[in-house]
């Protein structure tokens, strides 16, 4: 097997060339695009070389719940991109979630996260932490007091999603980051609404990057999948032992579709972002929306700070509030003729949810309005179709 890559650390090559070129390895039959190597196990010619591969003394592939070639593809074009020492990817953003944090903790430790985060996300840290002794606090994540507070008492992790799920929530990266170092915990961010194209956590102090890559990585509405991006310190410490043995691996195939996903990430998010732009800005205003929450539109109480940590115009997610509560957001649901009713985002499809009735059920009343889920409140998730016919499609829903 050739490495395309052997001269990775000599050369540097901009975003997009990696996106297409990054981690590429050709087997001896030159295939042009990523070869999809569909197997679980590997064989050894000598007895002598099975146990070197186990002893360590030989770098090699043994079984793919600890590396496969496709899936290595796919974690090396990740790694470049984000611009980390590791990649590792799992079976799901949530995998991927559960292993940053799961990896690093034990029975008295403390974790601080953000309230408002994605709803499995929450569970680990309201419900599933605190049942193995690990405390946990939840915080208003745009509040840096509160942040302070909370970090007065030390934690070990802090887990943040900036822009959050799935009201768009700007968090300060820097401000955040500083506070949780001089707190002696490391910092995990969940950024998926960003994708790897519109911020880089890891400039601003982040520790570990995590990605469900089901959304804007695939983007094509097909598999499941995630990464996390970290230090080789974090790594060797903590993460690669935690998911040889509990098994979160990604699929070759899955690999294999997320390694062809990333070569058009950058044109589907650039894409999407000038629809989703152009969505916000014609339905602003319209009869019966009481707010569009769109971090590149002015009216964003956080623009400032999304402009300056974030590149390109913010997003590719809307939120928007309905006058009317559940039943106008119902009604603008079932008057859709373009976009579909669906929880998932990042899709070239534009997707349409009513988080209050579906992601965020779980949530008492009380918790969703903490994070600004009122009954009212949609969220759009904006796709690759012309965007005229986006426009027209959702100012018919919101006027009927
Ligand atoms: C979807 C999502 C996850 C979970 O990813 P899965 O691939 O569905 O497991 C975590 N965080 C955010 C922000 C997400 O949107």
């Amino acid at each position: 097997m050739t490495d395309s890559n052997s001269n990775a650390s000599a050369r540097k090559l901009r975003p997009q060339t990696e996106l297409v070129r990054g981690g590429l390895m050709r087997s001896g039959f030159d295939e042009t695009s990523e070869a999809l190597y569909l197997n679980s196990g590997y064989v050894y010619s000598s007895a002598e070389e099975a146990e070197e591969a186990f002893n360590g003394d030989r770098e090699r592939y043994v079984y793919s719940r600890y590396a496969n070639p496709t899936l290595s593809m796919f974690e090396e074009r990740m790694r470049l991109l984000e611009g980390a020492e590791v990649c590792r990817g799992t079976a799901s953003g949530m995998a991927a979630v559960n292993a940053a944090l799961l990896s690093q903790v034990k029975a008295g430790d403390r974790v601080v996260g953000a309230k408002a985060l994605f709803g499995s996300c929450l569970f680990i840290l309201n419900e599933l932490l605190p049942r193995y002794g690990v405390e946990t606090e939840v915080v208003d994540g745009t509040d840096l007091s509160a942040w302070e507070a909370a970090l007065a008492k030390g934690a070990k992790a802090v887990l943040l999603e900036t822009p959050s799920n799935p009201a768009l929530d700007i968090i300060d990266l820097k401000a955040v980051c500083d506070m949780a170092h001089a707190a002696g915990a490391l910092v995990i961010v969940d950024n998926v609404f960003a994708t790897p194209m519109l911020q880089k956590p890891l400039e601003f102090g982040a520790d570990i990057v995590v990605y469900s890559t089901t959304k804007h990585i695939d983007g094509q509405g097909r598999c499941m999948g995630g990464a996390i991006l970290c230090s080789q310190e974090f790594d060797a410490d903590h993460l690669k032992d935690f998911l040889r043995h509990t098994g979160p691996s990604m699929s070759p195939f899955n690999a294999w579709t997320m390694v062809k996903g990333l070569e058009t990430l950058a044109l589907r998010v650039d894409r999407m972002s000038d629809n989703a732009l152009a969505l916000a800005s014609h339905i602003e205003g319209l009869p019966g929306l009481k707010k569009v929450i769109y971090p590149g539109l002015k009216s964003h109480p956080q623009y400032d700070l999304a402009m300056a940590q974030m590149s390109g115009k913010g997003s590719t997610l809307i939120g928007l509030e309905l006058e009317g509560g559940k039943e106008a957001a119902f009604k603008v649901l079932n008057g859709l003729r373009v976009a579909d009713i669906s929880n998932n985002l990042g899709d070239s499809k534009t997707l349409i949810t009513h988080p209050s009735s579906t992601t965020h059920q779980r949530l008492s009343e009380e918790e969703r309005l903490a994070v600004g889920i009122t009954q009212g409140f949609l969220r759009i998730s904006v796709g690759l179709e012309d965007a005229d016919d986006l426009k027209e499609d959702l100012e018919q829903a919101i006027r009927a």
